[in-house]
């Protein structure tokens, strides 16, 4: 990450539509707290790509599983890695099928993993919590000894990540542009829909709950 906006090492330099490249901290950051999941590139030894829960803490982007996943032990050896995180935020329509497009938010990170030690465990897996919904690390049980001891929490650091955004509307070509079709952005985001609670619960909801319908879901950078 970079406050001068020039990629932080060769390979994480977008080569490609660069004018969409960020290497911000502030952007950086606003993308993955958006996130709840990410993508995590391995190869052990086949090429794996595997979806996984994330969350931030600092420059670290931290991931979590059961000490007998293939994919927590793999990285946890410190085995190169590439975590890839994406938001959809539209569908862009062009005059020409060839100049369609999508509106998004990505980041990449290059680096490794490396696992956190088990004193430092309780306050990372509660700022999961925290990034789950404000208030729950405090509103539910905390893990105790044997979970603790089950679960594998590895961080990589943010320093050599890139992101890439494109929110605008279509490029046609020049000569497109008088064509008869439609041509604009169709929208999307996440939307959060009213909490569904257990049967029995009685009592008043906690805020995260009240307010998450309400919340907005992740807007476009
Ligand atoms: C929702 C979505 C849809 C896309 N659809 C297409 C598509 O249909 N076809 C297509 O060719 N591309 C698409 N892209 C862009 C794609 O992710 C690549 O950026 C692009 O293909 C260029 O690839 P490249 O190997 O030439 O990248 P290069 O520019 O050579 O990549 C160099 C470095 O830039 C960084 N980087 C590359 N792409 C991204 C990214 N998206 N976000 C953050 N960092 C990045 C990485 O560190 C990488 O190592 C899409 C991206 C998103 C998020």
């Amino acid at each position: 990450m970079q406050e001068d906006n020039k990629p932080p090492s060769e390979r994480a330099r977008i080569r490609r539509a660069s004018e969409r490249a960020h290497y911000d901290a502030e952007t950086i950051h606003t993308i993955v707290d958006a996130a709840w999941l990410c993508h995590v590139a391995f190869a052990c030894p086949d090429v794996l790509c595997l979806p996984t829960a994330c969350w931030r803490v600092g420059d670290q982007l931290y991931i979590h599983g059961s000490n007998g996943s293939r994919m927590m032990k793999h990285l946890a050896s410190g085995a190169p890695a590439c975590v890839a995180i994406t938001h959809l935020d539209g569908l862009v329509m062009a005059r020409s099928a060839f100049s369609h497009s999508m509106n998004f938010r990505s980041v990449v990170i290059h680096g490794h993993f490396t696992e956190v030690a088990d004193e430092a465990k309780p306050a990372v897996l509660a700022a999961l919590m925290e990034h789950i919904a404000p208030g729950r690390a405090r509103d539910s049980r905390p893990p105790d000894a044997s979970e603790l001891k089950a679960t594998t929490v590895l961080g990589i650091s943010l320093h050599e990540a890139a992101a890439k955004i494109r929110n605008w509307g279509p490029k046609d070509k020049e000569d497109d542009l008088a064509l008869p079709f439609w041509a604009g952005v169709l929208p999307m985001r996440e939307q959060h829909l009213p909490a569904i609670s257990e049967p029995g619960h009685e009592g008043t909801l906690p805020s995260y709950v009240q307010t998450w319908a309400a919340s907005p879901a992740t807007a476009s950078a």
